[in-house]
């Protein structure tokens, strides 16, 4: 599986406030740049906090990306996916309408009435790991689902967690021109904190893009992690 992440951070690197509202860190260039990333791949992932907080709905708004993807034989839209241990993602929210597909990544520990009511809502619900979803385990299930390539777009406990399992290939950031501040706010990798063998990057690009600058990076996988 190829696996980017994708997100916008403050200079400080907060993904949003301390009061988890979504906030435009980018502009429309950006915007733009993250639907030809969206175009590329299989799937979106994002965190339960995320669709908690914002109730997004991460669909391919550009309507030349959608075209590309109908005219190679593909959905429309990538699938949205959601990594949720305990099935708690709104049957009624925004990404498990009807405009693209929608995967729900939940732990043994989900109730199986929210499970029943996420396959009611017409979303593909898929088991991996035992309280907390195993993010390994959940990208071999959805392999073998045929996707084969995934952006992640946060928030910071999920991005931190794919760095964790080393399943991270891509790292592209749109740094804005603002500090947001406060210990609480979500940043680009929340989690436990590595103390050591850290993620190291190898910066690939930088452009500059409305009042802001992204950084693309290569992820070196971790030579000494168990996976490999
Ligand atoms: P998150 O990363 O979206 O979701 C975290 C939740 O996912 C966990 O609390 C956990 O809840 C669940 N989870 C299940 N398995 C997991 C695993 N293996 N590793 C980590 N989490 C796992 O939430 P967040 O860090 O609070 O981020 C949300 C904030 O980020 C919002 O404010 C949103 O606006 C912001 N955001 C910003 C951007 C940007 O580009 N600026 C992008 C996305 C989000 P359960 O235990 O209940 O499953």
């Amino acid at each position: 599986m190829d696996v980017v992440v994708n997100a916008a951070m403050s200079v400080d690197g907060k993904l949003s406030t301390r009061r988890r509202e979504q906030l435009k860190i980018s502009g429309s260039d950006d915007f733009e740049r993250v639907d030809r990333v969206r175009t590329a791949v299989d799937g979106v992932v994002v965190g339960i906090g995320t669709v908690m907080a914002d109730d997004p709905h991460l669909i391919l708004d550009d309507p030349a990306g959608r075209h590309e993807r109908r005219e190679a034989g593909r959905p429309p839209s990538p699938a949205r996916i959601v990594v949720d241990s305990r099935g708690r993602t709104p049957p009624d929210g925004r990404i498990c309408d009807d405009a693209a597909a929608t995967y729900v990544l939940v732990s043994e520990a989900a109730p199986a009435d929210n499970r029943t009511a996420l396959r009611k809502a017409g979303a593909t619900v898929l088991v991996a790991g035992e309280t907390r979803v195993d993010l390994e385990a959940a990208i071999a299930k959805l392999e073998s689902q045929g996707l084969e390539s995934l952006l992640i777009e946060g928030g910071g406990e999920i991005i931190y967690s794919a760095f964790e399992a080393d399943v991270v290939d891509e790292l592209s950031v749109f740094v804005g021109s603002l500090v947001i501040g406060g210990r609480q706010a979500p940043t680009l990798a929340d989690g436990e904190g590595f103390l050591e063998a850290f993620p190291q990057l190898s910066l690939r690009a930088v452009e500059r893009l409305d009042d802001g600058v992204v950084l693309q990076y290569t992820v070196s996988k971790n030579e000494t992690s168990p996976s490999n």
